[in-house]
């Protein structure tokens, strides 16, 4: 083993290989990958080898799209087979609401180039005659759907990688990793010690353990998963046209099928899932399987054998039970990890045949040319922040695996691991019969219920109970007023004699003055958004950053990178501030009566921040507003809470004062056109294009992303954020349903509401820019059928802004 490599990757799973073939290909030679045995000896060597390209992030599809395309070029390459069988695939439902998600899989399929197809009954019948057709109503047919060889593909990987310049080390084990002052690595194993500039994790059932080397909890558990295949079953014949059986997918019986060998291989995504080694994951654990138990699976066995009925005479041949990990959602961790230079992670990945080529591709492009080249955010490491304990891992992951083939509704809120984290009013919200959601375990108000007994949602692609309280939460604010839990943002406090100007350097917008607020992009060096602020600025050199709690360590892992001088320091302070925002046009008397300063336009105008005494209560409080009414965001310290809210409550009760929750949010922000991060803010988009132009200041000097947020403006980009409303009828879109022109898919939805103000069904999103000035021929697909959708010119409420300005 050389004793110096630019790149360690610890691992030779499918993963590790293809992260490995992946930085050869981008041109990095001098890399390693160190394996403690043979190459797929973790989960990669029982797997069941099935790929698929659908998945609830489009994003995460291309890269399944990806992998799956990649296979080919990898045999070219290296000369080692696959085990490449596009049988294609049919996913089969047997409700109408299976019948619905399998509608808008489809319909997010279009923009993506996917080939997906919903056939009847009969037609899934032809193409795959195990089924008895009575317990289905309808079904998908994906064309590239398939299975591969796994250790095909890892060795393919491998060879592939080799051939570019990599050398593999089998047989010996990454035992420490210890940090240079440098910011390289020695790398400590069982056969000596090898220095390098970059360290993957890629070790797959041990990753959480090669994590604690270097101090880090991953959020990653393992389960148990088995497989069975059958003995061969005689009248098993290849449906015409094709050599084998296709891969099935049933979600009532929630199991996936395929053809082995002349008999069928069976997995099942059981309820009662069982994780595997949850605290420490054994060294001496290789190529063995664990015990089967066809009991825990037996309830989905007695659906299969239901609804293919030959299963259930056939004799069982093999049965394989076999660990891999999983995130809490279900998604890779990918990336850099914040607090660790030149430490990389590519593991938590559950579906190493349908992602790891996504995976290698993503992570090389990050290390080599310091950006993923896609928007990867619903695989990014950071998404998790320390929050994400092992024993909340723990819940999520087991609730997660059971539910794999079930239906998540897009209002469905999951119940493992909650109450986790809530804030001092809690109960008086719980008091007024709060529906909440969980928000990186913060627990927050969706919607208010009139009574205990109507406070629970029923679960719905359509418009649910909640509709109607919803509409009242609306009109309460914009008639009079209304008050809003704010706690779960992201904060930041930004102090000292040079935070002005590190700010400035960072962030899109110039900053404002004191006593003032910003709103501001942050662009990476490709001009893209990666971060939209609220700069606040209480006094000369204090500032807070307010933005997206989700990203937090995503932010952090970019002001870590750009790190100021000594003369800055940084805090997050998003749980020690807690706030309260009243919105409509009496939350100006309502406050006015709780505080000294002059709240009037000519005192405190738009877009102000100042410390003021609200009662007794100390407080921060900004003139802002993302309902598009005027209203306020008042920001205490968390002792301090209760007493804010009560006070409000009181003095709000002349007014009607009505709480109100993040539905009735959305749906005023979209009124209001009005984006916000991971759904019209993301990292593939320009400021321009995201309609954010007027917020990024060419002529303050220089800043992260100038050149290329210049070069956007004077090209205009490639796309433009855009409005409609829709002849929807009983559905409002959810975002990434594909928008349609004249007949051909155009653009995709972002984010979608009922405008309860404006009595119309709205949505936001991209179109490319030539057609963002088209005035009719638009249509949205909205729960598989196209209903015309009017562009708007001008946001749906308030177009001239001046009610908040009022
Ligand atoms: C029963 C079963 C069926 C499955 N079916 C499918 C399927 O149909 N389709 C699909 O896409 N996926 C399937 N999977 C999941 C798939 O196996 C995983 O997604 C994939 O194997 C993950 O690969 P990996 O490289 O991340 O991890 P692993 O395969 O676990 O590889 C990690 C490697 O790192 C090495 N390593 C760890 N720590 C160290 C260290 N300190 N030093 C040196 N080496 C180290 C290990 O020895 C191991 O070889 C299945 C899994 C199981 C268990």
């Amino acid at each position: 083993m050389k004793s110096a490599a630019r790149v360690v990757v610890i691992g030779g799973g499918v993963v590790g290989a293809s992260v490995l073939f992946h930085l050869t290909k981008a041109g990095w030679k001098d890399v390693l990958l160190i394996e403690r045995d043979e190459l797929t000896s973790g989960s990669t060597w029982h797997a069941a080898g099935g790929m698929h390209t659908v998945n609830g992030d489009p994003n995460v599809a291309k890269l399944q799209q990806y992998t799956i395309n990649l296979y080919k070029e990898l045999e070219q390459i290296s000369g080692q087979s696959c085990g490449l069988h596009i049988t294609g695939g049919v996913m089969l439902a047997g409700t109408p609401e299976r019948m619905d998600w399998l509608r808008m899989a489809k319909a997010r399929g279009r923009y993506l180039g996917m080939e997906l197809e919903l056939i009847s009954v009969s037609e899934a019948k032809k193409l795959f005659p195990l089924m008895e057709e009575k317990h289905f109503v309808g079904a998908m047919y994906d064309p590239i759907e398939g299975h591969v060889d796994p250790y095909g593909v890892t060795h393919a990987y491998a060879k592939s990688a080799q051939i570019g310049g990599a050398e593999i080390v089998r047989h010996t084990r990454v035992v420490d990793l210890k940090a240079r002052l440098d910011g390289t690595w020695d790398v400590i194993t069982d056969h000596g010690n090898v220095h390098a500039e970059h360290v993957v994790n890629a070790g797959g059932l041990w990753a959480r353990e090669v994590g604690r080397m270097v101090g880090l909890e991953l959020p990653i558990l393992a389960m148990e998963h088995q497989y069975l295949i059958t003995e061969k079953i005689p009248t098993l014949t290849p449906p015409p046209g094709k050599k084998e059986q296709l891969h099935v997918i049933d979600f009532e019986g929630e199991i996936y099928m395929r053809e082995e060998r002349g008999g069928m291989l069976i997995g099942t995504y059981e309820r009662a899932g069982v994780p595997w080694s949850p605290t420490a994951t054994p060294w001496d654990f290789g190529q063995n399987l664990l015990p089967n138990d066809l009991e825990r699976i037996a309830p989905s066995l007695d659906v299969a054998f239901q609804h293919f009925p030959i299963l259930g005479e056939s004799g069982l041949a093999k049965v394989v039970n076999g660990p891999f990990t999983f995130a809490p959602d279900g998604n890779p961790l990918v990336g850099p990890v914040k607090g660790l230079k030149h430490f990389w992670v590519a593991c938590g990945v559950m579906a190493g045949f349908s992602q790891g080529g996504g995976v290698g591709l993503a992570l090389s492009r990050w290390m080599v040319d310091g950006d993923p080249g896609a928007d990867v955010w619903a695989m990014d490491v950071s998404r998790y922040g320390d929050w994400a304990t092992l024993a909340y891992t723990n819940a999520k992951v087991r609730e997660n695996y059971s539910r794999r083939f079930r239906i998540r509704f897009p209002n469905e809120e999951l119940p493992a691991a909650r109450p986790l984290r809530t804030t001092p009013i809690y109960d008086r919200l719980q008091a007024e019969h709060a529906v909440f959601g969980d928000y990186c375990g913060f627990e927050h108000p969706l919607w208010f219920a009139p009574s205990a007994a109507e406070a629970a949602e029923e679960v719905t692609w359509r418009r649910s109970n909640a509709h109607k309280h919803v509409a009242a939460e609306v009109q309460a604010v914009r008639d009079s007023v209304g008050m809003l839990e704010i706690s779960n943002y992201g904060k930041f406090e930004v102090t000292g004699p040079g935070a002005a100007g590190w700010l400035s350097h960072l962030m899109a917008n110039h900053v404002p003055s004191v006593g003032r607020v910003a709103l501001t992009p942050m662009l990476n060096e490709r001009g893209k958004l990666i971060g939209d602020f609220t700069i606040c600025r209480p006094s000369e050199q204090r500032f807070f950053l307010i933005g997206t709690y989700a990203a937090e360590s995503f932010y952090l892992r970019w002001f870590e990178r750009h790190a100021a001088q000594s003369d800055v320091s940084l805090r997050t302070v998003a749980t020690q501030y807690v706030g309260l925002s009243i919105a409509g046009p009496n939350s100006r008397a309502l406050l006015q009566g709780l505080v000294r300063d002059d709240l009037s336009t000519a005192k405190f105008p738009f877009m102000s921040f100042r410390r003021m005494d609200v009662g007794m209560i100390p407080a921060f409080v900004g003139r802002v507003s993302f309902t598009g009414d005027l209203g306020y965001e008042i920001w205490v310290t968390t002792d301090y809470q209760r007493a804010l809210f009560d006070l409000l409550k009181a003095a709000g009760q002349p007014y009607g004062l009505k709480s109100f929750g993040g539905r009735a949010l959305n749906c005023m922000r979209v009124e209001k056109s009005f984006g916000t991060w991971a759904r019209e803010y993301r990292p593939i988009y320009g400021p321009q294009e995201a309609g954010l132009g007027r917020f990024i200041d060419l002529n303050k000097g220089e800043f992260i992303g100038r050149k290329a947020a210049l070069a956007e403006k004077e090209s205009g980009g490639a796309l433009r954020l855009v409005s409609f409303a829709i002849d929807a009828s009983d559905a409002d879109c959810l975002g990434d349903e594909p928008i349609w022109h004249d007949g051909r898919v155009v653009g995709w939805v972002t984010s979608g509401a009922y405008g309860h103000t404006v009595q119309r069904s709205l949505a936001l999103g991209y179109v490319p820019v030539a057609l963002a000035v088209a005035t009719s021929g638009f249509e949205i697909e909205l729960m598989g059928e196209r209903r015309k959708a009017e562009r708007l010119t001008a946001p749906a409420f308030d177009p001239s802004g001046a009610r908040m300005r009022a």
